[in-house]
């Protein structure tokens, strides 16, 4: 049973991650696929439309042609109609009765009226009377005689009896006398003098005449007016088609008593080419124009969608980055409060980061003591953007109320219109860096212990003998004072005179073992003081202090190597800001290297040099950082004081000069090789430094700085 459980559980989700992942492919491709189709769709859309509207455009074009032609014919035809009526009246007016009026009115109707190419008045027999033939044309039935054809006349003729009212002939064809041919159409008015036919007037029109007299003058340029049969003969044409490609043709009947005509009228309209006029080339440059915008606008498309995969795998990556940084970042806007912090500022302070974000007034991770310096701290470096470069130790409060110790280094924030938005910190936990500062404390301190306790050791046998003469003493003084009493026991003194001397003499005796023993008492204090552990902290003394302190143990080894000791302190040096015991451990380090570097090398006088004075501007701190206490308060306004301890000594080699704060480096048979390492580590934590430097004419001089105390800060008793 137990071990079929996990095999139940891997397979459904070894299935379910298989359908997640195949969900996921499946939903790119279509993402994919639909955005593709999309495009293609908008694209095949477009392009229909714009060809819809070309053609739509050609269309337009092409009935606008169409109509105005329309209208011109109807325009034509009904001018037509209006000549042909006003030469009937004219016709009808003729005074067939007087031949020689009729001539000469029927002469100037003829010349008149260019169409019209005969006139003829016939009695009520159809027997030709009168004719008169247009001066201006050919006569129309020279070729021809008037006889044969006069069929269609004599047909209008009856219709005309018959309605008594004009008629029209059909058209014929007459070959005339230059070898062409015209079409023709007779017009016949039947005379009636009291209801009885009197004669006709005949009149023939000349078709193509009747197009170019009657129609000519309105006719607009390139089109061509045509009288044509209904089977779309043509029968008569005026007027010549201008250049195009397209052929619009228009049609109208021109009803007339007894015959109807045709009329079309035909006009070449557009260029060869794609564009057949303006409008459609204006409407294809424009779909051109859209498509090129839709092209770009595609590619604008692409290039932001490009952008956007850029920025979010951007993003994806400064997330990643943020979410792996082991350093708290937070940013804030201008009034203060938390808009961001990544998952590593959360996990210092343990809160979440919806808490931190939802916070008004109170910051959950600022110790609520310390809340309102830390709101004025905050204003006052907002204020003064230069204050923020350095960054700022500050105190943080964890979720479960623990305090500890942050490194906030601060950046205003800008925005892309450059505008300054807030502020954004990175927060260092300085806890751990705190414990191992801490730890190394101890160490250094315990080293140093074990260096002094050597140190005291190696003038072991220098202690022995300077306590060897004040022992010596006392116990010779002690001696003598009991001869003296054992005497005066067996010899009482015989008078208040003897008794007073005696008991003068074991004064002074008790006096000088007193003093005796106060100078052992000394020495040991000495050493004592040297050796026993101190509470570590930094005070002001006064250098001239220091020097006293371990003067009696530099006499001890100056005694017996025959050093004459000088000691100079510059008057109004400062007192200097700094760890007693380590201070005074470093000047003896350097005084017993001095004097044993002369011990070395025999002189007539050694003299080893200890002097103290206020320091060059430029020799400050080892970290050029002139103010750099930690504890605020005992900087020393930038002054620094210089100690130097010079030998007459062998010097020091280039090789050795190489090695020489190298812990463990000695070139003594019994040194350890700490003192040198240990006063530099000394000196520079309390923020000066230490160097060394060849004397003339020989010799070395050591030289190292201290901040001097300010002045308000006091000398202690
Ligand atoms: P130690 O005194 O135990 O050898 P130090 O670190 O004090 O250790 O000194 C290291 C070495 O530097 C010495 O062994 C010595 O060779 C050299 N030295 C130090 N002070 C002087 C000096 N004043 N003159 C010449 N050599 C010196």
């Amino acid at each position: 049973m137990s071990s079929s459980q996990p095999e139940q559980h891997a397979v459904p989700r070894g299935l379910l991650a298989l359908r997640s992942a195949w969900q996921s492919l499946a939903r790119l491709a279509r993402r994919l696929r639909g955005r593709n189709v999309l495009w293609s769709l908008l694209m095949l859309l477009l392009a229909a439309l714009l060809g819809l509207l070309v053609w739509l455009t050609g269309r337009y074009e092409d009935d606008a042609v169409q109509d105005r032609l329309d209208f011109e014919t109807a325009a034509i035809v009904a001018d037509l109609r209006g000549a042909l009526a006003r030469n009937l009246l004219r016709l009808q007016a003729l005074p067939h009765r007087q031949p020689s009026l009729w001539n000469e009115q029927a002469s100037a109707l003829l010349q008149q009226q260019r169409e019209l190419i005969r006139l003829e008045w016939r009695d009520e027999k159809m027997a030709l009377q009168l004719s008169l033939d247009s001066p201006r044309q050919l006569a129309a039935f020279s070729r021809m005689p008037r006889e044969q054809n006069q069929a269609d006349l004599n047909l209008a003729c009856r219709a005309a009896a018959r309605f008594q009212s004009p008629a029209y002939s059909n058209s014929y064809f007459v070959p005339q006398a230059d070898g062409q041919g015209r079409e023709l159409m007779e017009l016949c008015i039947a005379q009636i003098e009291s209801g009885r036919i009197v004669g006709y007037t005949v009149a023939t029109y000349a078709l193509s005449d009747l197009l170019a007299e009657l129609a000519g003058p309105q006719l607009p340029r390139g089109r061509a007016l045509a009288f044509t049969e209904a089977d779309g003969t043509r029968l008569a044409l005026h007027g010549q088609l201008g250049p195009g490609e397209r052929l619009y043709s228009a049609q109208q009947l021109l009803d007339l008593p007894g015959n109807t005509l045709v009329v079309r009228m035909q006009a070449r309209q557009g260029r060869a080419g794609l564009f057949p006029n303006p409008l459609s080339a204006l409407v294809s440059a424009m779909a051109l124009a859209l498509v090129l915008v839709l092209a770009l606008l595609v590619r604008d498309v692409r290039r932001r969608q490009r952008v956007e995969q850029d920025l979010g795998e951007a993003l994806a990556f400064r997330k990643a980055m943020e979410d792996s940084l082991s350093t708290g970042l937070r940013a804030r806007d201008l009034q203060g409060r938390i808009t961001y912090v990544n998952p590593a500022f959360c996990k210092m302070v343990g809160f979440e980061a919806a808490q931190l974000r939802a916070h008004e007034q109170q910051v959950p991770y600022w110790p609520p003591e310390m809340a309102p310096t830390y709101r004025e701290r905050q204003q006052d470096r907002h204020n003064d953007l230069a204050v923020l470069r350095g960054g700022h130790e500050s105190v943080f409060m964890r979720s479960d109320g623990t305090r500890f110790p942050v490194l906030i280094m601060e950046a205003p924030l800008i925005n892309a219109q450059g505008r300054h938005t807030g502020w954004m910190s990175a927060v260092l936990d300085l806890s751990e860096q705190k414990r191992s500062e801490e730890r190394s404390r101890a160490t250094q301190e315990r080293l140093q212990a074990s260096a002094r306790l050597a140190l005291v050791g190696e003038m072991a046998s220098l202690l022995s003998h300077e306590l060897n003469q004040p022992l010596a003493a006392i116990a010779s003084y002690a001696s003598g004072s009991l001869n003296v009493l054992q005497d005066a026991l067996q010899r009482p003194p015989a008078d208040a005179a003897q008794a007073t001397q005696l008991a003068q003499g074991l004064t002074g005796a008790v006096q000088r073992i007193a003093a005796q023993a106060e100078r052992a008492g000394k020495v040991i204090r000495s050493v004592h003081n040297f050796v026993r552990r101190r509470e570590h902290q930094r005070e002001a003394v006064a250098p001239q202090e220091l020097l006293e302190a371990i003067m009696p143990l530099i006499a001890l080894q100056a005694r017996k190597l025959g050093v004459r000791i000088d000691v100079s302190v510059a008057p109004l040096c400062p007192p200097v800001l700094c760890d007693r015991t380590m201070v005074e451990q470093v000047l003896l380090n350097l005084a017993r290297n001095g004097m044993q570097a002369m011990h070395s090398s025999p002189l007539d006088k050694p003299v080893l040099s200890l002097q103290v004075r206020l320091a060059e501007p430029a020799a400050g701190g080892a970290n050029g950082a002139e103010d750099s206490t930690a504890d605020g308060g005992w900087a020393g306004a930038g002054a620094w004081v210089e100690f130097s301890v010079s030998d007459l000594g062998h010097g020091i080699t280039e090789a050795v000069a190489a090695q020489l704060f190298t812990p463990f480096f000695t070139t003594k048979d019994e040194g350890m090789g700490l003192g040198l390492s240990l006063c530099r580590t000394v000196v520079e934590q309390h923020g000066g430094s230490l160097r060394f430097a060849p004397q003339q004419p020989q010799g070395t001089v050591f030289l190292f700085t201290l901040p001097a105390a300010r002045a308000d800060a006091g000398t202690p008793s």
